[in-house]
């Protein structure tokens, strides 16, 4: 079970450790990028060099000392979420030196993994950091909210907000391939609205920048919107609460507006409008939803390959620059899933 290797093994790895609590946006100097010593991997575990790590926006919460459905990050002990790497030794049945997998600890240069939680990925099927994105649990959120939450039926108009974003891209394209007569995005650039018309195939795209969202909307679908997938919150919610139609569906999935409030939010003010439009708001999880994961995979892949899936990433270069990253997320610098690419 214990397979040889060429090369020495690594004894120490860069981490990255939360070493105090944010209070509105969080600050490089909330965090800190250190040496730790690497444990030998025992039975069942596997040494992963990392190659790559996500950054995602319900990390931010993981920040505050709140109890949510994943626990707060530690102070000073490394952060986690999403990674993919190259195994460098085992002692796991199942696992090979040379396979890559996906795993949950990131944001650190190696991991001593469990079997048991990995992934086993084919590096044919598509570049490796498509497994943090589009084929991974982003991927797997929009189709999720879409198919269960949302049931979009064909000829129906959906509105999708953070559209440019990991989730929001994929959950546009997959509307329209449920059938979406009209699918509506918002974003935060005129670069952002202009790729979501020319390469994601939305039919109207607004930018939230320039103007009331609500009337943005109203304009964008004079007929109202039959389904909301909500990335953003806030004005967004109330906007379209305001264009929804009469049995209208809202796939609540992040509130990217909101995380880094440090006051209640003021929006949405008309939810007494879903009474009135027997509206369905309806909130989401995506480990919820893992028993799709082998479907949608497998009809992502076709997608793609058949080029009615596109995606987009933007990959920052170096573990040192793994904050910036994340910092770089929650202000829109990404187009696409924002990934981490460590150098080898
Ligand atoms: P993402 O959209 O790729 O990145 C975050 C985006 O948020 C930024 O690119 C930025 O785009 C937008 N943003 C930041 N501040 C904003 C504001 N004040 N108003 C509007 N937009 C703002 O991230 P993602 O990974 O795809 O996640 C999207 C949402 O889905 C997040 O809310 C996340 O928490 C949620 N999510 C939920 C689940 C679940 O299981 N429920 C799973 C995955 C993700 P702009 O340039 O357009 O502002």
């Amino acid at each position: 079970m214990s397979q040889p290797t060429t090369r020495a093994l690594p004894t120490i790895g860069l981490e990255w450790h939360l070493i105090g609590r944010p209070r509105g946006w969080p600050t490089p100097a909330d965090f800190a990028l250190r040496e730790a010593a690497l444990a030998r991997p025992g039975p069942g575990q596997a040494l992963v060099h990392n190659l790559y790590f996500s950054v995602d926006p319900y990390m931010r919460r993981r920040m505050d000392h709140v109890e949510s459905y994943v626990p707060p990050f530690r102070l000073d002990h490394p952060m986690d979420g999403g990674a993919i790497g190259v195994v460098l030794a085992s002692e796991a049945d199942g696992l090979t030196v040379g396979d890559h997998v996906r795993h949950g600890l990131g944001w650190r240069e190696y991991a001593v993994v469990d079997a048991q939680t990995v992934t086993v990925l084919d590096p044919t099927a598509a570049p490796l950091s498509a497994h943090l994105g589009v084929l991974g649990n982003t991927g797997l959120t929009a189709y999720a909210g879409l198919l269960r939450l949302a049931g979009v039926k064909p000829g129906e108009v959906v509105f999708v907000s953070g559209a440019a974003g990991a989730v929001g891209s994929t959950a546009g394209q997959i509307a329209k391939l449920m059938g979406a007569a009209r699918v509506i995005g918002s974003a935060g650039s005129d670069e952002k609205t202009k790729l979501l018309v020319g390469e994601f195939g939305f039919d109207a795209a607004i930018n939230y920048r320039t103007g009331p969202i609500v009337e943005q909307l109203r304009h964008a679908a004079p007929d109202g919107i039959d389904v909301y997938f909500d990335n953003v919150g806030g004005d967004h919610l109330e906007a379209a609460i305001d264009s929804l139609n009469s049995h209208g569906r809202v796939v609540l999935c992040g509130m990217s507006a909101q995380y880094n409030d440090t006051a209640a939010a003021t929006a949405p003010r008309n939810l007494l409008l879903a009474i009135n439009k027997r509206l369905r708001l309806e909130g989401m999880i995506v480990s919820d939803h893992l028993d799709l994961r082998e479907q949608f995979v497998r009809e992502a892949v076709s997608w793609i390959r058949e080029d009615k899936l596109r995606y987009r990433e933007t990959v920052v270069a170096g573990m040192e620059h793994g904050v910036d990253a994340f910092l770089g997320m929650l202000r829109g610098e990404n187009t696409g899933k924002m990934v981490v690419r460590l150098d080898a």
